[in-house]
């Protein structure tokens, strides 16, 4: 019997990142698809696109500079030739692919600059014979960092030494035809010779069902004793008295889209009942959630009701601010201002303004749930952008004083069966439309070789009295750096535009700067703003047209997302350049293929979530939640539908393989299992 293997801090960070905080979450951590390693393909009949293993030998070995330092092998079997490109490399490999040298590469084969090339292929030294594998070779979802060798490692070890015992009944097994747990990822992990990567990567096998089914069920099991917690809590009744609702809705300059008020009319439904709602409102950027906030809030204080709205950044919430005041202030509502930036006596005065009841609606950041600020009568909480806060914070809200009704809102393309099981214990409210009106924006893939021609496109833009953003790139994720590259970028595009205003919005900016800047820009007095990453939510420009985003390779597509969509909210056409600097790794070439081909948020985050894992999908901070990463609701129908079947049947008759089955399937929310 082997020992748990010691797993070095480093990389349990970097398992965390794929949503594993436990050893056993490792078991579940399964292949993405498989290779092929157990047969050779003959080079001559490797077509672009395949994913192959070749063998040969390395007849040419050079470093080229071209416009990187590049090294590029061509590796030779008895029918014909191909070359290995690798631009990050080690002096290592250098010398494993010496020229004469027997390789056997394993990676996707496209059309290069010199003919047929793997880019980054998989490679090892090998001599005749060395046997080829037995099976198939597991492809697990990964991270930066992480390699698919220790990934393997570490489940092989789970696999070893952790309890594999069933969580279901055997009555319930049998009479479903399901898999034993056991055999299922065990053959997943490790498939046996006689299977085909088609067969599993169809998730129409036995071990699949059998895996998708355990998942739904954790759902089930899940989203129903949280409905029973949740039955059992009392919140205040609000109900519609349209007072304030009625005359919003007249004094909009638009009307409300069928989406907005299929919406509304849920939530107003769930404000009238004794218990506290939770509901998630998604509805892609532009959608149109804040005045649907707005409305809910509306009928809150029709109650007497204190509402909370909190946003995760200062210009967000400074946004909100003013659009509500707008709006509120001609029924008579004036909102409080407050976030973690105020002067301490403001603060003070705002505080205590919340505790007496005399505000109604309070808006700020976070700093509006801490400790020190009390409500009077909190009746509602709104969380808007929600997928940045974290779980915990949202725990936290609940659980302040009495309980509040809760909105949250997100833009976050989360796919809709993905956001129903993240948020198990949500229902959820999706706006489908968008405002009619907006013009599509238009994205177009530029190479960095054409910078200058960008420039000369964001000039004459702003020249006819259109406005631009040009977002700065990530640096290894570090703020600093990014903040470095901003101001060097404002500097540039000063330099080069001396008759436009360009004006320089970043994370570290004090808050009457930002506020400054930002409305300057909102009032047309900067044509171009060079901003970093702090503009990808909620920021609300209708006259901004066109979006630079230089090195989009380095961002991930939900952010790319919510980057463009800040234009596009006006009537303009609307243009958003992704600047990328070639060459592209495979997975920058897959993410910027999909942004360009699609518009629609939802769409986007289900390929996200198909090129890689869900763990990274929702963060780190969201990490270890359970989601549905196998089963697909609409797909899947069948087994929902059993699923659903059982979870009755184990809480009534089983209470402990209940237990035991969610706390396989979500051990990192406790809360889930007070069975
Ligand atoms: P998001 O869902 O991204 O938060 P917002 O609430 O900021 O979107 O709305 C985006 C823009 O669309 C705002 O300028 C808002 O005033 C406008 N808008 C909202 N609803 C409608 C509507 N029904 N018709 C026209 N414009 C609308
Ligand atoms: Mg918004």
């Amino acid at each position: 019997m082997s020992t748990p293997q010691k797993i070095s801090p480093a990389t349990l960070a970097k398992l965390a990142k794929l949503g594993i905080l436990h050893r056993a979450d490792l078991l579940l951590h399964l292949p993405l698809r498989y290779e092929d390693e157990t047969h050779l393909a003959p080079i001559a009949t490797v077509q672009p696109g395949q994913t192959v293993q070749v063998q040969g030998t390395v007849t040419h070995n050079e470093i080229a500079f071209r416009p990187r330092r590049t090294l590029v092998c061509r590796l030779q079997d008895n029918s014909g030739e191909l070359y290995l490109r690798f631009l990050n490399f080690y002096p290592s490999q250098q010398k494993q692919l010496a020229e004469g040298n027997q390789i056997r590469a394993v990676g996707e084969v496209r059309m290069g600059y010199y003919g047929l090339e793997m880019v980054h292929p998989k490679c090892r030294a090998v001599e005749d014979g060395t046997p080829l594998q037995q099976s198939l070779t597991p492809v697990y979802p990964t991270t930066a960092g992480l390699s698919q060798t220790v990934l393997r490692k570490l489940i092989a070890n789970a696999l070893e030494t952790l309890p594999l015992a069933d969580t279901l009944p055997e009555i319930l097994l049998q009479r479903l035809g399901l898999m034993a747990f056991a055999d299922s990822i065990q053959l997943l992990h490790n498939p046996t010779p006689d299977i085909s990567a088609n067969s599993l990567e169809q998730h129409s096998h036995a071990a699949w069902q059998r895996i998708k089914f355990d998942e739904l069920l954790a759902q089930q099991l899940s989203m129903r004793v949280h409905h029973r917690e949740r039955g059992k809590r009392i919140a205040p009744i609000l109900v519609p008295h349209r007072r304030f609702t009625a005359r919003l809705i007249e004094n909009l300059p638009f009307a409300l889209t069928n989406a907005q008020q299929k919406v509304y009319a849920e939530i107003s439904r769930d404000l009238t009942q004794p218990h506290p709602m939770q509901r998630l409102l998604l509805g892609d950027v532009g959608s149109g959630k804040t005045v649907v906030a707005a409305l809910a809030a509306l009928q809150a204080i029709e109650n007497d009701c204190q509402v909370a709205l909190l946003s995760p950044t200062e210009i967000l919430a400074e946004q909100h601010y003013l659009k509500l005041r707008d709006w509120l202030m001609p029924l008579g509502i004036t909102p409080v201002w407050l976030s973690g930036s105020l002067k301490k006596k403001a603060k003070q005065l705002a505080a205590e303004r919340i505790a007496s009841g005399e505000t109604l609606l309070a808006i700020g950041t976070h700093a509006l749930f801490q400790e020190q600020i009390s409500f009077h009568r909190l009746g509602l909480a709104i969380v808007d952008e929600q997928h940045k806060f974290g779980v915990q914070q949202r725990l936290a809200l609940r659980n302040k004083g009495t309980e509040p009704h809760q909105l949250m809102m997100s833009a976050t393309p989360i796919p809709r069966t993905l956001a129903m099981s993240y948020y198990a214990d949500l229902d959820v409210s999706v706006i489908d439309e968008l405002p009619p009106g907006r013009a599509p924006v238009v994205t177009k893939l530029v190479s960095d070789a054409r910078r200058d021609e960008v420039f000369e496109r964001v000039r004459a833009a702003c020249m006819e009295g259109q406005q631009a953003y040009w977002v700065c790139p990530l640096i290894d994720e570090s703020e600093t750096l990014q903040l470095q590259t901003a101001i060097e970028t404002h500097e540039i595009l000063r330099a080069a535009f001396p008759g436009l205003s360009v004006g320089l919005v970043h994370g570290r900016l004090d808050n009457t700067e930002k506020t400054r800047v930002m409305a300057a820009f909102k009032a047309g007095e900067l044509q171009l703003l060079v901003a970093t990453t702090v503009i990808e939510v909620g920021v609300d420009v209708p006259n901004a047209s066109l979006m630079v985003i230089d090195h989009a390779e380095r961002m991930g597509l939900a952010q790319l997302h919510q980057l463009r969509g800040r234009v596009g909210r006006g009537a303009a056409e609307s243009l958003c350049v992704l600047l990328y600097q070639p060459p592209l790794s495979d997975l920058a070439r897959a993410r910027l293929k999909i942004i360009f081909e699609n518009g629609d948020g939802f769409v986007i985050a289900q390929q996200d979530l198909q090129l890689r894992g869900p763990g990274e999908l929702l963060g780190a901070r969201q990490s270890g939640v359970a989601m549905l990463r196998f089963a697909d609701i609409s797909a899947d129908e069948d087994l929902l539908n059993h699923a659903r079947q059982a979870a009755d049947e184990l809480l009534r008759d089983f209470p402990d393989a209940a237990r035991a089955h969610l706390q396989r399937w979500m051990a990192n929310k406790h809360d889930y299992l007070h069975v």
